[in-house]
């Protein structure tokens, strides 16, 4: 009796691919058990690589595979694949890993497509079946953005959470998937969405003073926990709640960035509205009305000037002013800043933590002071910026690189193959292949020179740091003799927050700038740092 060929099943599934329903590993597997028990061969292992990405290093079983068949006693003479893509999306892994199976005498078997890699033509199909797997891995963005789009159009959620006062709720659509849309969520919260509407358009109430109202009455947030300013901000400019579905609203590749209107997908009343249209068009009147966008914050008539950016460190709220009057034996003021939870509401909610306002403030001042002065050089801000960008860049730059390498793999190949075509000229299936190849090749060469023209926007400075050097000047000559409320709003204009470390008293300086000169409607950061100063207690 001849030996029986013994097989072994490999299958992978990335977590991608799980979330939009491919084939499950269940599925892969009895198509290769099938197939194997036609073909009379034995199953002897079966390799699984579960929610992981296509990348080949990123599969330990596979890499187990691999590592066992180089042995003599591998135990197993074929590989079984669902599909080839299953064995490796990239074309150069895919090459790589069969021809040395193939040396060391292990052939790679699809389940569902059909070919023969023990002949030359076998050989050619299958080079072709990389390619379109290949081509397929490359057009997989574009097509998750088509699926994605026409998900919006029917009303379908692309993932997310749901917003407050909404819940998720599943349907199956006609081809019977599984699809998410948006319903209401409990009444309690729904009045609540509709309560935060009325405050800001009709009683004249601001984010914060909507968030420290809602806190103050025990209303949880979305979370759970306490309502910050910037949630109530976020409800408020939500088209979600006037029954909206807005999808490609933000560009994610260089941080969070709205796109332009034009790009946006919307589809109206996709679900119930909580807040009726005019209303919501009334946010936006009011909140022009409001804020001039470089500064939300409005300033009141304390002289504490770290007032809205020192943080507690326990609780990460607003430190807030205390003053007990008069000054110490030693002539240091008896003002602090205490927690404003505590403050608020007791021992129960925070500790008793507190700053003295001379100590902590004369730190602030002089750290920041010290690095507005050194911004002031000569291209040192201008230097600090690009840096500051250059880094964002990098994963683009990683991406053009390995485009680079992907040219030049497929430009030899294409040589080798002309060579091949030489001595049978007639050869159709090289000239389709060699035709895909090319075509594969013009794909790399597009999206490297998006990424290139992306990298080369030398995004001028200039203006930013013209206006922003002279505005630092300003504060660097005048900073002490402002009145504090003045002192207030320009930290506030510059810095994001202000931590103190309750162990080390190490004080933490959040400084973000923002262009000034920038046209859309949402701020853009030039630089984010932080510095560092030392409370001494
Ligand atoms: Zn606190």
């Amino acid at each position: 009796m001849a030996d029986q060929i013994r097989a072994v099943a490999y299958a992978r599934v990335s977590t991608r691919e799980q979330a939009e329903n491919a084939t499950s590993i269940p599925a892969q597997l009895e198509a290769i058990r099938h197939y194997c028990k036609q073909k009379g061969w034995i199953l002897v292992n079966e390799f699984i690589d579960a929610g992981r990405s296509a990348k080949t290093d990123e599969r330990p079983e596979f890499q187990h595979m691999i590592a066992l068949a180089k042995k003599n006693n591998r135990g197993f003479d074929v590989i079984v694949v669902h599909k080839f893509d299953r064995f490796s999306r990239s074309r150069d892994d895919h090459v790589i890993y069969k021809s040395l199976l193939r040396k060391i005498g292990v052939n790679v078997y699809s389940a569902t497509e059909q070919t023969d890699p023990d002949t030359p033509h076998g050989f050619l199909i299958e080079g072709i079946l990389e390619v379109i797997s290949e081509f397929y891995n490359l057009n997989l963005r574009k097509e998750v953005f088509k699926g994605m789009k026409e998900n919006t159009k029917m009303g379908y959620r692309n993932g997310g959470v749901a917003p407050y006062g909404y819940r998720l709720s599943k349907v199956s659509n006609v081809d019977g998937g599984i699809k998410t849309i948006l319903v209401l969520g409990p009444d309690e919260e729904v009045n609540v969405v509709k309560r935060i509407f009325h405050m800001y358009v009709y009683e004249g109430c601001g984010a914060k003073k909507i968030a420290s109202t809602l806190n103050e009455e025990g209303i949880p947030s979305a979370k759970g926990g306490k309502w910050a300013y910037t949630s109530i901000h976020s409800i408020l400019h939500n088209e979600a709640y006037k029954g909206d579905m807005i999808w490609n609203k933000y560009d994610y590749n260089l941080g969070k960035k709205m796109k332009p209107k034009s790009e946006w997908i919307v589809n109206k009343d996709a679900h119930p509205a909580i807040i009726g249209r005019e209303t919501f068009e009334l946010v936006e009147v009011k909140s022009r009305e409001r804020s001039p966008r470089s500064n939300p914050f409005v300033p009141g008539k304390s002289p504490f000037i770290l007032r809205g950016l020192l943080k507690c460190p326990k609780c990460n709220f607003n430190m807030v002013s205390s003053q007990s009057g008069g000054k110490t034996k030693a002539g240091i003021s008896r003002k602090y800043y205490v927690c404003g939870t505590y403050l608020r509401k007791g021992k129960q909610a925070c500790e008793y933590i507190s700053f003295n306002k001379e100590k902590i403030e004369s730190i602030v001042k002089e750290v920041i002071l010290k690095e507005f002065t050194m911004m002031c050089l000569p291209n040192s801000l201008l230097h600090e910026i690009q840096n500051y960008n250059n880094e964002k860049n990098r994963e683009l730059r990683y991406k053009h690189d390995a485009l680079e390498r992907d040219i030049e793999l497929s430009n030899d190949r294409v040589q080798m193959l002309q060579q091949d075509l030489k001595i049978t000229p007639d050869n159709e299936t090289i000239k389709k292949y060699i035709e895909d190849l090319k075509s594969q090749i013009e794909e790399y060469k597009n999206q490297l020179s998006d990424i290139n023209s992306i990298l080369s926007t030398k995004i001028n400075y200039d203006n930013d740091v013209e206006i922003i050097v002279g505005d630092l000047k300003n504060i660097v000559t005048t900073f002490s003799s402002k009145l504090p409320t003045e002192q207030n709003i320009i930290l506030h204009k510059y810095v994001d927050k202000i931590t103190v470390n309750n162990f080390n008293n190490i004080v933490s300086i959040y400084l973000k700038i923002v262009s000034p000169v920038t046209k859309s409607t949402d701020e853009t950061i030039l630089l984010e740092k932080v510095l560092y100063g030392e409370y001494l207690r």
